[in-house]
This record gives structure tokens, C-alpha cells and sequence, in this order.
């Protein structure tokens, strides 16, 4: 049996465990540091624990569940890494420079079962949830990765927008937040992560009481019912008005700003009129409404095409004109596969074609 990752463990969870081996709860703070601030990888480096400690919880923890792949580093220094989890799974993880920071892009499911028509990870359902460690070893691996390269870099941005949804992973990624959060460890700061949901509207609600200071994203991607029902089927489970309910509840509540996404798709979401419609829509929200234009990212397996330059051009003016906050996000190594999911989705498809080789 696979022994679960250290980096599964919230401080406080380490101090009970510790306290049940027998141990006083205060070394919790030092494992702590030795996994996040000097960040080793292995228990053995950790030298102001007891031996008999430290071969403890060698019996009981592994460190990383994750074996590398494939990494690939473009021009803009974007990077990909493609992992294998210990029951041969793959997943994908993506480290970005942006001016203010260097942000990670987590996968939180192998897999998604909201299935949503325009999304290389949807195309695979759902095979399970990563735990919290996989979730978390996947900021280590790259912050370590960026330490090995002695550059000083660190990771200080987070969006929770690779592969899956999270929030039907809801418990695993409250507790991957809480430990990136955490102000002993890694400390990224809430105002520093996004996560961004297909629109699962009971979750956005127990979101909105959670008290985490952390971004809210929606993939709205539609102004209208009919669009978004077209596009992502989760619509016809939460409807707008049933998305837009839970949504207000989270800004009443939190009077936090929230990022709705929209993939602009060739003649499909992309009209000027969709535009007004999108900006009618969230006029009552005020300054509270920020959204982000993106440009598609064509996946072989389906027919849509991305939006013409002047159409997301006449768009973004359409919503400026009515005062909504609005940029085009930039794109990101795109000679490396950047939309998420589809450096995964293509290793999957060959290792397919190569087993069939195989029997053939
Ligand atoms: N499941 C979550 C988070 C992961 S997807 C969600 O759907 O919000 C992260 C973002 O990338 C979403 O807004 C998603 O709609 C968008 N996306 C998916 N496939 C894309 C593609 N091929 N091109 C551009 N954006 C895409
Ligand atoms: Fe899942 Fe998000 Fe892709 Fe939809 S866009 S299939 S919710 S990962």
C-alpha cells in the first residue's frame, strides 16, 4: 500500500498525530518548517528531530506522490509538467511569470464529470479526486523545482484552474487552501489564489461562509440560458438565476470582488448583442464584476473555433462602454499545449493508440 504525503496534513493535524505518537504537539511547527520553509525531501534531512521520530514518520509518510513526466519550458518561461500519481494516473500542473509574481495552475480531479463541450478535461470523466497531498505536492514539486534552480523564485499566485472542478472536490481543496495558507508554511496569501468553478451553486453558497479571504472565479461563459446550456451541461442542473442567487450571497456576505470567466468561441458567445446582454446582466453588481476574456483554445475532438480578433475587440469595447470591469487575458506558452488539460489529454491519447499497437 502507498503511505499518504506529508503534505496532506494541516498543522493542526500534524500536531494530533504527533500527540497520538507520543510526541509533544510543538514539533508540528518544526516539521513545518522543514517542509515548507527550508523545504527538504526527506525526513532524514530534518536534524533537530529525534531518530526514532524521524523513522517514525518515514513508517507512516511519504513526501511526494508525484514522478515526473514530461516538463516543458517555453519562450515566456511558462512551464508545463505532466506527473504520474502512484496508481499511474496523470496529471498537470502549470507554472507562469507574470510581472507581479509567479503564479501555479493546480489540477484538483483526474478527470471531470462536468463534461463541459468546449474542455479537453472533460472529454475524460472523472476517474477520482486527488487527496489533499496531491494537491499540495504539486506546488512543492515546482517550488522545489524553482529552488533547485537558485534563482530565489517563489511561487506567490495560485488559481485553482487546471484540471477538474474543484468544488466537487470541496473538502480536499478547503484543506490544500488552508495549507498553502498557512502563515507557518508556504503563507501564500488568500488575496494571492483564485479558484474558479463551473458554477456548482450550493458550494459557492458554503464558499461564501467559509471566512477565507481567497478569489472567487465562475466560468460563466454565456449571457444567456440558452448559450450556456449549449456549451456546459451543469447549466441545466444550476440556471443562471440559480447560479446568480448563490453568487449574490457570496458577495453580500463577503463584499468580495468575483472574476467571471468567458472563453470567447467563434459565432457561438461572441456577438455584440451577447455582450450587452452579459453586461445587462451584471450591471446590479456594480464594481463587484470583473471579467476575464478568453481567447479559445481549439481542442482537436470538438467543433468550436476561436473568436475572430475584431469580435472579442468589438466585445470587450461593448462592455467598457456599460462600465464593466474588463480585460483579455494574455495567453501563456501557447507552443507548449497551454490550455489545461490538453498536454494530459494528448499523453493519454498516445499511450491509447500505443496499447492498441500493442495487442494489434
Ligand atoms: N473546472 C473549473 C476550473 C478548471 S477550468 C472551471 O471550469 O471553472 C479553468 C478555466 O479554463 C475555465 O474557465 C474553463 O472554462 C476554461 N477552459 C477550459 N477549456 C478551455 C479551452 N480549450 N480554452 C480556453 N479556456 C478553456
Ligand atoms: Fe470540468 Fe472546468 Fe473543463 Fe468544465 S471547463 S469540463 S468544469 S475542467
Amino acid at each position: 500500500m502507498t503511505k499518504e504525503s506529508i503534505y496532506g496534513l494541516t498543522r493542526k493535524e500534524m500536531e494530533e498525530r504527533l500527540v497520538e505518537m507520543g510526541e509533544k504537539a510543538f514539533r508540528a511547527e518544526q516539521i513545518w518548517q522543514w517542509l515548507y520553509r527550508k523545504r527538504v525531501g526527506s525526513f532524514e534531512e530534518m536534524t533537530n528531530l529525534s531518530e526514532s521520530l524521524r523513522q517514525d514518520l518515514e513508517d507512516q509518510f511519504n513526501f511526494s506522490p508525484l514522478k515526473e513526466e514530461i516538463v516543458q519550458r517555453a519562450e515566456d518561461k511558462t512551464t508545463k509538467f505532466l506527473f504520474q500519481l502512484a496508481d499511474k494516473s496523470m496529471i498537470e500542473t502549470v507554472l507562469m511569470y507574470h510581472h507581479y509574481g509567479l503564479s501555479v495552475c493546480v489540477t484538483t480531479q483526474i478527470g471531470c464529470n462536468i463534461g463541459c463541450r468546449f474542455c479537453a478535461s472533460g472529454l475524460l470523466p472523472k476517474q477520482r479526486d486527488l487527496t489533499t497531498g496531491e494537491i499540495v505536492a504539486q506546488i512543492m514539486y515546482i517550488q522545489r523545482y524553482l529552488d533547485a534552480r537558485g534563482e530565489g523564485d517563489k511561487v506567490s499566485h495560485i488559481v485553482v484552474m487546471g484540471i477538474g472542478e474543484p468544488f466537487d472536490n470541496y473538502d480536499n481543496v478547503m484543506r490544500f487552501l488552508r495549507i498553502v495558507n498557512d502563515d507557518k508554511g508556504l503563507a501564500i496569501g488568500a488575496r494571492h489564489i483564485t479558484v474558479s468553478t463551473s458554477g456548482l451553486a450550493p458550494k459557492i453558497r458554503e464558499f461564501a461562509h467559509e471566512g477565507i479571504q481567497v478569489n472567487l472565479a465562475v466560468s460563466l461563459h454565456a449571457s444567456n440560458n440558452e448559450v450556456r446550456s449549449s456549451m456546459m451541461r451543469i447549466n441545466r442542473k444550476y440556471p443562471m438565476e440559480e447560479l446568480f442567487d448563490a453568487i449574490y450571497e457570496y458577495t453580500d456576505l463577503t463584499n468580495r470582488r468575483v472574476t467571471f470567466e468567458h472563453i470567447m468561441i467563434d459565432d457561438v458567445n461572441d456577438r455584440p448583442e451577447h455582450a450587452q446582454e452579459l453586461a445587462d446582466l451584471l450591471k446590479p453588481m456594480r464594481k463587484l464584476a470583473y471579467v476575464n476574456l478568453i481567447p479559445y483554445n481549439p481542442v482537436p475532438e470538438n467543433p468550436y473555433r476561436r473568436s475572430k480578433p475584431e469580435a472579442i475587440t468589438k466585445f470587450f469595447d461593448v462592455l467598457m462602454q456599460n462600465n464593466i470591469n474588463c480585460v483579455v487575458r494574455k495567453e501563456f506558452g501557447t507552443e507548449i499545449e497551454a490550455a489545461c488539460g490538453q498536454l494530459r489529454s494528448q499523453y493519454e491519447r498516445k499511450r491509447r493508440e500505443r496499447r492498441q499497437r500493442e495487442k494489434a
